[in-house]
This record gives C-alpha cells, sequence and structure tokens, in this order.
C-alpha cells in the first residue's frame, strides 16, 4: 500500500533546461490606474461590440472553426497589400513568434536578439531548444551597423529578431537596417512590429519591392491599436511559401471561430483606430515633455509607451515606482533588465490616466 501511494506521489522530471528557467510576468496588482502592459486604454468603439454580436449568430458552434482562417487572411491582405498566401494568423504575436521558432529554431539553431528588447524572444526560443544569444545595443539603444554585422557573423543565427519599435526603450529600427539584416543574415529574419501603427516605418512595405525578401517575417497584433488584448490575436506577413511550413507545426484548428469573427469584424473599424492612434501619439508628446521637465531622462518613443530612467533626480528607479505605486499608479518596472538600471516603461494611458501618472510622478520626486 505504502509503496502504491509513493509510486502516485512520485512528480515525473521536468526538462532540465526548464527547470533552470522562471517564467514571465508583469506583477498584475489591484490599483486605480494601471499602465503596466502596453495595452490600448479604451475599449473597441460600441460600433464593434454590436457588430460582433450580430456576427457571432452566424457561428455554426458544432463545427470546427476554418482552419485556413481564409475570410481573416483575405482582409488583413486587402490592409496590408499582399496576398492571403503571405498572411498567417494565429492567438497573439506571441503564438506566431513561437511558431517561427518551431519552423525556423530548435535543437541546434540559434536565436539572436539585441537587449534591452522584448524578453519572450529569448523564452519562446528557449523554450524551443533553441540556443539564444542576446547582443547588447549600444549605449543609446541603437542596433548600429557594426553591432548586426559582427552578431550575424560570429553566430549565423537561424532566427534574428528585430523590434521595431522596439519594446522597451519605443525606439524604432531604420529602413536600412531592416534591409542590411534581410542581405546579411542567413537565416530569417523577423521585424516584430507589436507596435507598427503608432511608428512611421513598416517593413511591411518590404514586401511590395520587386524581388520581395524571401527571408523576412513581419508579425502584427490586435492586442495594441485594435484594443483587443483580451481576445489574443496576431498575425504575420511572409513569403507565401512559408504558410506550408507553419501548418506543420501549429495545431489542427488553433484559431477558433469567434476569434476569426472578432478580427474580421475589428477591420471594419480601421478608420477609428486611426484616430485613436493620433490620440495617443498626441498624449505620448506630452508625457514626453513633461517626463523631461522634471529633469529626468526620456526615449523619444514611436510607441504607446514612453522610457524614462529616474536616475537624474539622484532616486533609483526601484524607489520611484514603489513610490507610484503608493500613489495607485502601476507602470512597468524594468531596472533588473540588462542595460535598463533605473528605467521605467509607462504605458500611455486615457488623458485622464496620464495626468494622475504625471503628477504622482512629480510628487514622487520630491
Ligand atoms: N511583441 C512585443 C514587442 C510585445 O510587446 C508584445 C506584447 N507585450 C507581443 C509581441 C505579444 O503580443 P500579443 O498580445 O499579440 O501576443
Amino acid at each position: 500500500m505504502g509503496g502504491r501511494r509513493c509510486g502516485l506521489m512520485k512528480r515525473p522530471p521536468v526538462r532540465s533546461d526548464l527547470q533552470e528557467m522562471s517564467g514571465y510576468h508583469s506583477p498584475q496588482v489591484d490599483v486605480e490606474v494601471r499602465l503596466n502592459t502596453n495595452e490600448a486604454p479604451f475599449p473597441p468603439p460600441e460600433e464593434f461590440q454590436s457588430a460582433f454580436v450580430a456576427e457571432l449568430k452566424e457561428v455554426e458552434w458544432n463545427r470546427y472553426p476554418d482552419r485556413a482562417a481564409q475570410l481573416l487572411r483575405e482582409d488583413l491582405a486587402a490592409l496590408h497589400d499582399v496576398e492571403p498566401a503571405q498572411i498567417f494568423v494565429a492567438n497573439g504575436s506571441n503564438e506566431v513568434l513561437q511558431t517561427l521558432c518551431l519552423t525556423f529554431g530548435g535543437y541546434g539553431r540559434t536565436a539572436l536578439s539585441f537587449t534591452p528588447t522584448y524578453a519572450m524572444y529569448a523564452q519562446i526560443a528557449r523554450t524551443t531548444q533553441c540556443r539564444v544569444v542576446e547582443v547588447p545595443r549600444d549605449e543609446n539603444f541603437l542596433i548600429t551597423s557594426s553591432i548586426l554585422d559582427n552578431a550575424i557573423e560570429n553566430e549565423a543565427p537561424e532566427l534574428l529578431f528585430l523590434c521595431s519599435p522596439n519594446n522597451p526603450t519605443g525606439t524604432p529600427e531604420s529602413i536600412e537596417l531592416v534591409r542590411a539584416a534581410i542581405s546579411r543574415a542567413p537565416g530569417l529574419v523577423v521585424v516584430d512590429e507589436a507596435y507598427g501603427q503608432f511608428a512611421d516605418f513598416t517593413a511591411i512595405d518590404l514586401f511590395s519591392e520587386d524581388p520581395p525578401p524571401e527571408s523576412l517575417v513581419v508579425t502584427r497584433t490586435f492586442s495594441k491599436t485594435w484594443s483587443m488584448a483580451g481576445v489574443r490575436l496576431g498575425y504575420c506577413v511572409m513569403p507565401s511559401w512559408m504558410l506550408n511550413e507553419f501548418e506543420k507545426v501549429v495545431l489542427p484548428y488553433h484559431l477558433d471561430s469567434v476569434k476569426q469573427v472578432a478580427g474580421r469584424v475589428a477591420l471594419r473599424f480601421y478608420e477609428e483606430m486611426e484616430e485613436r492612434v493620433s490620440q495617443i501619439a498626441f498624449e505620448r508628446s506630452r508625457i514626453e515633455a513633461q517626463v523631461a521637465n522634471l529633469g529626468l531622462t526620456v526615449w523619444r518613443s514611436q510607441a504607446n509607451f514612453v522610457m524614462l530612467r529616474t536616475t537624474p533626480s539622484g532616486l533609483s528607479g526601484d524607489e520611484v515606482w514603489e513610490r507610484l505605486l503608493r500613489r495607485s499608479v502601476l507602470v512597468r518596472n524594468c531596472s533588473s533588465w540588462p542595460g535598463l538600471l533605473d528605467c521605467l516603461r509607462v504605458t500611455v494611458g486615457t488623458p485622464s490616466e496620464n495626468t494622475t501618472f504625471l503628477a504622482a510622478l512629480e510628487e514622487a520626486l520630491q
């Protein structure tokens, strides 16, 4: 009996490489102003919600969804002026990134990113057993052409991640850098444009060149501009030959019918979304100007968030983060990320949330 109980209580060993890893978390605390996860501050328009509910009546609940998500892919292709075969859709752009790692990465293959950047590149690459290389950017958080060249020459990555605008610095990459990466890297070049709608430049334009790039993938999400972080929908634009390969690694029917409908209905509200982008850009400039006025270092952002460094005030990032929290304002504390000592990242919220944040920051610095 005792022996049997022992057998039941035995924990199977987790993969040894996973045992050393920790998960990716942003602490969620109950606060009045939550500016820590770069979501849109407003829900989608009212009309979206009623149109979505109306479309739901057409869903065949007892049937599996359209496995190819054909209609959604056609709508996205029209939006970006590419072919539907150049669009792959998944449960958030994180799942797109995972699909890329499963297709192009894996054991014995290298995934390279330039830190500080979105930590999920390394996290997903590790869980898919890639060799992970993280190359530091220069002191202004730029990837200079010599940093890029050396990284490619030394590491010959099968997957190279660029994030434009970069999370958490908010800074965009240049088209020249993306071109250089495509022409020099031996493998796939991923440009993560989760915040692409807020930026002046999109790498998607490169697909209209002749000949179009064969090794470029540009990822996008509905989680930010489209105000749909709750839905988990993302996609990528890529050369059409990749679609067949992605279908081998993704689970059958991975994208449910309801989500496909949500994405298609959201795309009908493109103009409203563009309007929100300009409102957020306006608020972002207000935050940048006031943070600079308070004497802190702030980076010019092209995203829906701003990164600042607290040290000119004589206070550490941890201290300012705590003081903001005491005033019920939650921002992202990046102080422990490589190269980001005393840096905080604040998501652009509603005008009143931003005003509350700026007032709390001013008080926190006193
Ligand atoms: N890329 C970047 C740079 C991000 O900041 C995020 C979200 N924090 C994602 C991808 C993932 O977004 P999604 O919600 O589409 O999975």
